[in-house]
Parts: structure tokens; sequence; C-alpha cells
């Protein structure tokens, strides 16, 4: 089943213990778009300004994603800057210039409206909203934030919860959402806010869900190298809701699965600057690392 995704298209300019790049390719809608892509059909709802290149574009649909709902402005494109710490588990945002993002009022494609999965990564909550709207009776909603909007934007962001059905956010913003540290806690505030589910991903420490009455936790593969955790969210991201919109249900057992299914995308993300981590993987490699999640912590019976 098709997923609409609207978030940000970006040049990243990222510094990691293990290199950097400058104006590499990114953004939340466009980690999310790639991972999801191995799952099934994914249209993108955005805005790239005037220096955005075609290839990238031609990236994405070699994918099978469907760029129609991408808009193309006057100006610079978004763009984002961050370094990690030595141990790659603190970042810091050197910069974030919104450019065309700041007039982007989104208009979904006729086709895109019919979409029954709809993920609403990282971006200014009234945008997030005012595709939400755009959409016919979806069957699940998903979205992302950060700090950025839970501190600029709180009001927007509440009354953005309110119809979403699974919220994915990392520990520390679940955290700031909700006023409380434990993540037990934490889960029960924010899912009295409106998401029936609740995905925090921790990092290198993987990711805790809590789903109807149940908790799962999905390690972080342990990799010999990683070279940039940028996008390792959206990354997982894409491949949990694509899971779930492959298999068209979303009980616990294809949540379960559809964690471990991000997790594995998240992990290809890691290995490599930008987006270079997950493109152009085939179905085997998924299927292995999936199995090698699978032997990291299958301990058997007593
Ligand atoms: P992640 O590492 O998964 O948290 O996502 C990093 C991506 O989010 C980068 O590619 C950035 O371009 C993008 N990003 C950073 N800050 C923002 C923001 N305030 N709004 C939207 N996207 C952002």
């Amino acid at each position: 089943m098709s997923i609409v995704v609207v978030g940000s298209m970006a040049f990243d300019t990222v510094k990691t213990p293990y290199g950097e790049v400058e104006n590499a390719l990114g953004g939340a809608a466009t980690y999310f778009a790639l991972a999801a892509s191995y799952f099934g059909k994914v249209r993108v709802v955005a805005v790239v300004g005037d220096d955005f290149a075609d290839e990238h574009l031609e990236l994405l649909r070699r994918h099978g994603v469907e760029t129609d709902g991408i808009e193309h402005a006057a100006g610079p494109s978004f763009r984002w800057g961050g370094e990690y710490s030595w141990n790659l588990n603190e970042r810091t945002t050197l910069f974030t210039e919104l450019n065309v993002f700041e007039n982007f009022a989104p208009k979904l494609p006729p086709e895109f409206r019919q979409s029954p999965f709809v993920f609403l990564a990282n971006i200014d909550p009234e945008l997030q909203m005012s595709v939400l709207e755009q959409v016919d009776s979806p069957e699940l909603v998903a979205c992302d934030t950060m700090n950025f909007w839970i501190e600029g934007k709180p009001d927007q962001l509440r009354d953005l919860l309110r119809d979403i059905d699974v919220l994915v956010i990392n520990d520390d913003e679940a955290r700031e959402l909700a006023g409380s540290y434990n993540l037990v806690e934490v889960a029960a505030t924010i899912r009295e806010m409106g998401p029936t589910a609740l995905i925090v991903k921790r990092g290198e420490h993987g990711v805790l869900a809590f789903f109807g009455d149940e908790m799962f936790h999905a390690p972080g593969y342990p990799l010999e190298a990683v070279a940039d955790p940028t996008g390792a969210g959206d990354s997982f991201a894409g491949g949990f809701f694509g899971y779930l919109a492959k298999h068209s249900e979303h009980g616990p057992a294809a949540m379960r699965r559809a964690v471990v299914a991000g997790s594995v995308l998240a992990s290809f993300c890691v290995e490599r600057f930008s987006v270079e981590g997950i493109v152009d993987l085939d179905q085997g490699q998924i299927a292995r690392r999936y199995r090698d999640f699978q032997l990291l912590t299958d301990f058997g019976a007593l």
C-alpha cells in the first residue's frame, strides 16, 4: 500500500570523527523515502530550491519513489549542519536554514490524496497538519518531530498529536515532550496526548516501542564501523513504516517485525555518509541483516 511522506529534503554539512561532507544530500523525507522504498510505493511531498540537482530526484525515482509532490521554488534549499562527538552519541546542530521551507504551502497531487499510510517526517508541525488534512481518511498516520519544534511550536505540535496513531521520536525528545525521565512514564504521558503507539529511538541502544499492552525492545546492531549517524532515525522510520504498509497490518506481531525492519535500514544508513548506505540495497542484504538481528537476541528456551 502506498505511503505519503512530508518532510525536509536538504543539503547537509556533517562532521564526524570519521570524516566530513559538505552540502550532501539529506533531509528527513529523503532518508525516509529511500528506506521505505524497499517495501513499497512512496510519494514525497516537499519543497526544494533552484540549487537542487536533478540527479537527486533521479535517485529517488530509481527507487520507485513518486516525486510529483516535490515543489520547485526559487531560492536555496533547506540546509542543516551538525557535528558529532567522539563517541557519535551526541550531536550539536551548527545551523538550520529553512530557506524554501519558510513559505512552503504543501499541495498534494490528486493521486496522493488516497494514500492509506501517512508519515509526517520531521518538519514544521503546521506543515505536517496541512498534509494530513489533505489525505482522505488514512488508515495509519505516524509522525516524527524534534526539539526544534517541541520548543518552537509546542501548541501546534500538541494539536497535531491528537490526530496521530504512532509517534516515532528520539529518547531525549520524548522526555522533553513528556516532561519526565522514566521512559515507561514518558510513554504513558505521550499516549494520553493522542498517539496509540510510541516508538522511542535510542541511538546505538536501539529502539523501545510501546503499543497495545506491550513493550518491545530491539537492539542497535553492533557494527564494526559507524561513519555517520545522520538520517538513522528517518531510515528507521522508513523501514518501520514501509514494513507496516507492505503488510497492511499494524497489530502487535507486525509492530515487532516493523521495528526490526526499521532497525535494519538504520544500521545500513550509519555505515556510510549521507544517503550512501541506503541506496541500491538488494532484498537479500536486507533479509540477511534482519536474520542477524534475530540471532543477536535469540537465546532459546530455558
Ligand atoms: P536524523 O539524523 O534522523 O535525526 O535526521 C537528520 C536529517 O534531518 C538531516 O538530513 C537534516 O537535513 C534533517 N533536519 C535537521 N533539522 C531539521 C529540522 N529542524 N526540520 C526538518 N528537518 C531537519
